[in-house]
């Protein structure tokens, strides 16, 4: 995985982990702002019940003197007391207000504060039940007692300053029995009875607080459970609240359920919540996992993106880009560490012919086989880069010594000698290599490939299926023309700067042009125009005579078929007849131009003979199956022989140039020159003499009977239009005489 894809992994993990906080913190957020606020309302709740069942008490504190006036300020009480009438009593004021109010205790006291009716829950009780809560309600008596005596002195008559007096209190009985007490005087209610001060009865009233209370109290106030007990009673459901009395000390506890209407209302609504962040989760969980899906993919198709840009797509393995960028670390790396590192350049010899030959799908399948044998023999750490075309590099590391370099160089030259078998087929390519070993410190990248690129030349030059170690660098005469062969091949790659020009041939009786020989050239952007003779050579050497050659055919051939030309001729190269389907490939120009195989004649040269190849002689065969001609060229210079002639069988000779120079100079050479002429003739062979010049030896020529001439004196090679001219000027003039010298040209 590159670098910028494990970011993209720790973008969406850092995504979904801040998600997943986020969410967190957010819920943990509002479940404590929902139980804080939850837990206030509930409080509130809490402490409103806790009022309630206060107000209520003192509710029921309050109704205690208010129910005694009822009776107890009446003329007809103070008179029944005073006549001590004790069934009046019972049924107007004690037993009467107990059961009619429900004061547990009633008690009626005389002016010295003796009991004279006790009253327990409406039953008289004797006076000794007043004694057991006399210290209790003592200090509310003699409180009464000092207030009304206060209030009415010097009066006669205390009635009307004493009514409406009285005290109450929370005390606390024999038994440890709270209870709600209030002490009332005994009031005449008309002018008609008179009260002297201090004569005055006292009437008390008891309420125990029980669970009676805590009844009466909880039923109106809505207070659950409400209940009243000496100690707390406290647990889950139920809380509790002291009641204290005037000297605040604790007299019991309050205890109920509480009313929680928030948790109540949590409670009722959980469910529909719960569901609700329920599916809101999963609605986020689904989000992240679709969010992760797409980083995921993301992060694929990132990862075989930028793959694709330093991978070779054919083979798989490194490209260009990445074979210099692992390279240049390499050397940085090795700058620190000072181990070696060798570069191995690998170009595969006849791959052009095998995918000439079998097709671009079988050399695709060669090229990703070579990558596998190369893989195959280096180790893990060292890279194996497919450099464009047939071209490999390894970088290798760990190198020991210049040994061990030079032996994976010939481990790949041999790795190689093995065919391919393509598709049913065996190819057999072989590989040369060029090596060379980091030496000092600071080499670069370039140095590197330069050395290897060109100990791979020299491994080329010195025959090829070699490995080459780099021993120094090149000089000014081989890296010229290593600079040319680059040239050539981006001019044949694109077609330009070539072109062909054509020298006419002319009959030598007639006088006519009876046919042109193709002649290359090339126009060099920086040396000019370039003779065949400074390239051809080189062209047959790198290989690239065969690709050149064809496109000299398929140019003359085009330019033929459109031309009045009776034919035209073209130099082949011998090297061009190593190709086995160079006869197909001529048949093929012939089909695609149109041109009739008699218009075309083929010139090939004295050492294609010497061969003696059956391969030969049979691509010959058929071409003059055909109807092509083949011309022998330079004939004299080589060294063939008669029987060569009859074995290959040739339609024309060409006499070289450099006899047609000595003729009428020297008597030895006009012998040869003849003899070669009625040699051609006895073996029913047309003969051109080249490079004539003079007309001294286009007479000598004419008379020893030779059939054709091409030559300066005659005409120079011409570009396509200017001989286009000159044939469009002999047809006109043809009723006319015309002289060879008449149409030469300038050239
Ligand atoms: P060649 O096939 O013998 O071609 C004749 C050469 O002699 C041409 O030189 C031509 O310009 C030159 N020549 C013609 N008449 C005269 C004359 O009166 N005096 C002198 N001194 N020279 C004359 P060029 O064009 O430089 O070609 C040189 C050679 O290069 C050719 O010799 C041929 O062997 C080779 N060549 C040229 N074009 C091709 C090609 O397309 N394919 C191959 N394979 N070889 C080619
Ligand atoms: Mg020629
Ligand atoms: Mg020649």
């Amino acid at each position: 995985m590159t670098s910028s894809s494990l970011q993209t992994t720790s973008l969406s993990k850092q995504i979904t982990y801040l998600s997943f906080a986020l969410a967190t913190v957010l819920i943990a957020s509002l479940a404590g702002f929902g139980w804080w606020a939850a837990s206030n309302i509930d409080d509130r709740s809490i402490a409103r019940e806790a009022r309630a069942v206060n107000v209520g008490l003192s509710e029921i504190a309050q109704r205690l003197p208010v129910e005694q006036d009822s009776a107890a300020i009446w003329d007809d009480a103070v008179i029944n007391l005073r006549a001590n009438n004790r069934p009046w009593i019972a049924d107007n004021l004690a037993e009467w207000m107990s059961s009619y109010f429900g004061h547990d205790r009633v008690y009626i006291l005389d002016a010295q504060n003796r009991p004279v009716r006790a009253v327990e829950k409406g039953v008289a009780a004797d006076g000794l039940i007043y004694d057991q809560d006399r210290n209790a309600l003592a200090p509310l008596v003699s409180g009464l007692r000092k207030q009304m005596a206060a209030a009415a002195q010097g009066v006669p008559d205390s009635t009307e300053a004493v009514t409406g007096m009285g005290v109450r209190d929370l005390v606390v009985l024999a038994g440890d029995m709270p209870a709600l007490a209030s002490v009332r005087p005994i009031v005449p209610s008309s002018d008609a009875v008179q009260q002297a001060p201090g004569s005055e009865f006292l009437h008390i009233s008891l309420r125990f607080v029980d669970q009676s209370v805590a009844e009466e109290i909880g039923r109106k106030f809505e207070v659950h459970g409400l209940a009243f007990e000496s100690t707390a009673q406290t647990n889950d459901e139920r809380i509790a609240a002291p009641l204290l009395n005037a000297q605040n000390r604790i007299v019991g506890f309050f205890s109920w359920v509480p009313q929680e209407p928030a948790y109540e209302l949590i409670r009722d609504t959980a469910p529909v919540i719960g569901g609700g962040v329920a599916i809101a989760a999963l609605a986020v969980i689904m989000l992240l996992g679709r969010l992760r899906r797409t980083s995921t993919m993301l992060e694929i198709s990132k990862a075989q993106a930028s793959f694709l840009a330093f991978h070779d797509s054919l083979t798989g393995i490194p490209n260009r880009a990445l074979f210099e960028d692992r390279l240049d670390q390499a050397l940085a790396n090795r700058r620190r560490t000072g181990s070696r590192l060798a570069l191995h350049y690998i170009d595969l010899d006849r791959f052009k012919h095998v995918n000439d030959t079998l097709g671009h799908p079988a050399g695709d399948e060669l090229i990703r086989r070579s990558a596998k044998r190369l893989a195959a023999l280096v180790d893990e750490v060292d890279t194996v880069a497919r450099l464009g075309g047939d071209e490999f590099a390894v970088i290798q590391f760990e190198v020991t010594d210049i040994q061990s370099a030079v032996a994976l160089g010939q481990e790949i030259v041999a790795a190689f000698e093995p065919p391919f078998d393509l598709a049913g087929s065996e190819a057999r390519v072989g590989a040369s290599v060029g090596v060379t070993v980091a030496s000092d410190s600071d080499v670069t990248a370039e140095d590197l490939m330069r050395q290897a690129d060109i100990a791979l030349y020299e491994a080329k030059d010195n025959g090829r299926a070699r490995c080459q170690l780099f021993a120094g660098e090149l000089d000014d005469a081989v890296r010229e023309k290593r600079a040319l062969e680059m040239d050539l091949r981006s001019a044949l790659a694109a077609g330009s700067g070539l072109h062909l020009v054509y020298q006419p041939i002319f009959g030598t009786h007639s006088g006519a042009v009876v046919g042109a020989e193709a002649l290359v050239r090339w126009e060099h952007q920086e040396r000019g125009r370039l003779s065949p003779a400074s390239f051809i050579g080189l062209a047959e050497e790198r290989g690239l005579i065969g690709q050149l050659g064809m496109w000299v055919l398929g140019e003359a051939c085009s330019y033929a078929v459109k031309s009045q030309l009776p034919w035209v001729a073209v130099n082949a190269s011998p090297l061009q007849f190593r190709d086995e389907r160079f006869a197909d490939r001529v048949f093929q120009i012939l089909a695609e131009t149109g041109l009739e195989a008699k218009r075309l004649e083929i010139e090939i040269t004295e050492g294609l003979l010497l061969q003696n190849s059956p391969m030969v002689q049979e691509t010959l065969m058929r071409l003059r199956a055909r109807g092509i001609r083949i011309a022998l060229d330079d004939f004299g210079t080589g060294y063939s022989s008669i029987s060569y002639l009859r074995n290959h069988g040739v339609d024309k000779l060409k006499i070289d140039q450099s006899f047609t120079a000595q003729l009428g100079k020297n008597g030895e050479i006009d012998g040869i020159v003849r003899s070669i002429i009625d040699l051609g003739r006895a073996m029913h062979m047309g003969v051109t003499a080249e490079g004539v010049e003079t007309e001294t030896q286009r007479q000598l020529l004419g008379a020893m009977g030779c059939d054709q001439l091409q030559g300066y004196l005659l005409a120079r090679p011409l570009p396509p239009m200017e001989l286009e001219a000159m044939l469009l000027a002999a047809t006109a003039g043809a009723t006319e005489t015309t002289s060879p010298r008449s149409a030469a040209s300038a050239g």
